[in-house]
């Protein structure tokens, strides 16, 4: 295999189109149509059929709640839900509503039946969450004109619309707000198969060819999920395009991987040192999220929205109420050998394993 020279101008070859960070490129990755949304089957096809009911009647789609770790497709499935119900969409976060004029100014300029999607909707300030009741319910919204005794309050009326909320963190939604979703989407992470299928379509859209096999090892490295397939779909288009490789081989994955530092199982190098932290610091565990969190130096939410649930999928990591514990494959995986001393948690509570 030959040997890349990593200068600026090999940089500059591999991002020539713009400046824009990558993911704002994605667009073209992003299907728009139900059909073209791989996985996630059983989920789609109830989609299909309560967009159906809602487009014979002429009304809004029912206000949808979707939930799932971060990259699964939550956004992308919201955008299209508005383009098969051929409405339009407005798209906010939850941290990004500050006042209840921030709302009121979205709401009220909505068009008919729009699709509003609000990311990390368990962020949202209590008293804007209240003004979400009536507008969800009523399509109204009460507004307060003025201030002091000449304050008055006004019923606006709003044009029917979906609320589409989506968060990473449906435990702490208020019962409250989920009651008023009619629709719930619930993301999991997606099979292989489907994965490789992703990447199929991602690579003819991006104009490159990959081996059947390459395919295979890249999913498995995915950690199933959409939005990490397409970013390392890029990265493998890049080392292949540098080293003028006609196709992207089964070989060359395997080097990219390893540039990037992902092995076998997908892990990333910060997966291997949680994993490594809870084994050496705190003796496999059980450790609690915060104290795992800062001592690598990440938040609680990256920690458990972001590495924890691929942690768990391949039984390298168990959430317990009394923290989190590696588990026997972890060491395994590690090469880490697992010492027997009375007690142990991470021996499924028979005996305690150290290092
Ligand atoms: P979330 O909102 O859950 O964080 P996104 O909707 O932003 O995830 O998805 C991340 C990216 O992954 C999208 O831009 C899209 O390119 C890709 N993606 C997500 N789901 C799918 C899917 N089912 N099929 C193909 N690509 C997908």
């Amino acid at each position: 295999m030959k040997t890349v020279d990593w200068t600026e101008e090999t940089r500059d070859i591999l991002h020539p189109e713009t400046d824009l960070p990558e993911d704002s490129r994605d667009y073209a990755l992003r299907p728009a149509k139900l059909d073209e949304f791989l996985g996630q089957a059983a989920m789609k096809e109830n989609l299909a059929i309560f967009i159906a009911a809602a487009r014979q009647r002429a009304e809004s789609l029912d206000h949808l709640f979707l939930t799932g770790p971060p990259g699964l497709g939550k956004t992308t499935m919201a955008r299209i839900i508005a383009n098969e119900m051929g409405v339009d969409f407005t798209e906010t976060s939850a941290p990004a509503l500050e006042k209840a004029k921030d709302l009121v100014g979205i709401l009220t300029s909505l068009k008919q039946n729009a699709v509003f999607f609000i990311d990390e909707i368990h962020r949202l300030r209590p008293e804007i969450e209240e003004k979400l009741y009536m507008a969800m319910e009523d399509y109204e919204l009460d507004f307060i004109i003025g201030q002091g005794p000449g304050a008055r309050t006004m019923r606006l009326p709003l044009k029917p619309f979906t609320l589409a909320g989506a968060t990473t963190k449906a435990g702490m939604v208020s019962s409250p707000l989920i009651s008023r979703f009619g629709i719930s989407c619930r993301f999991s992470l997606y099979e292989s198969a489907d994965i490789e299928a992703i990447i199929r379509r991602s690579a003819a859209i991006l104009g490159i060819s990959i081996d059947d096999e390459a395919a295979r090892l890249l999913s498995t490295s995915s950690r199933y999920t959409p939005r990490v397939t397409n970013r390392l779909l890029r990265r493998m288009r890049d080392y292949a395009q540098v080293q003028k490789l006609p196709s992207i081989t089964r070989e060359s994955v395997r080097d990219g991987l390893n540039r990037l530092e992902i092995d076998e199982l997908g892990l990333e190098r910060l997966d291997r040192e949680i994993l490594r932290m809870i084994i050496e610091r705190y003796g496999g565990g059980p450790v609690g999220a915060e104290t795992l969190a800062i001592s690598m130096g990440e938040s609680v939410d990256t920690l458990e929205d972001f590495y924890e649930p691929y942690l768990i999928q391949t039984g390298l990591l168990q959430r317990t109420p009394r923290g989190r514990i590696a588990t026997s494959l972890a060491y395994k995986h590690l090469n880490i050998e697992m010492t027997r001393i009375a007690g142990s948690p991470a021996a499924g509570g028979a005996g305690l394993f150290n290092i």
